[in-house]
């Protein structure tokens, strides 16, 4: 199997098949820490609640991305930027499985 474009024209079964293990075993991560989070926030003290709070957030956030991707693979729009429609590239999804944007759309998103 050769990838010789950076941008591939559909992703095949088995790709997918790993994309999609690897958002299930984050989910999964992500649930699991923000319940960690939530015994840290109860058992500590209110400096401890504070750092909990934030990484609560990111952890929220990381897990929304997650949840996003697994719908956009339901639904089917999955590996197609949301922002432009274009393909993303495996390369990008291999690092990155609940990558919703191409590199172009991401730093446009960054900047707002
Ligand atoms: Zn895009």
């Amino acid at each position: 199997m050769s990838v010789s474009t950076s941008v591939v024209s559909d992703l095949a079964a088995d790709q997918l098949g790993e994309l999609h293990a690897q958002l299930v075993e984050q989910k999964a991560f992500r649930e699991r820490q923000l319940r960690q989070l939530a015994r840290v926030g109860s058992q500590y003290g209110e400096r401890h609640e504070e750092i909990a709070d934030a990484l609560t957030v990111a952890a929220r956030a990381a897990l929304g991305d997650v949840e996003d991707a697994l719908a956009r693979m339901r639904a089917g729009g999955y590996g197609r930027c949301v922002a432009c429609a274009a393909r993303l590239p495996v390369a990008r999804l291999e690092v990155l499985p609940q990558a919703a944007r191409c590199m172009a759309c991401q730093r446009e998103a960054d900047l707002h």
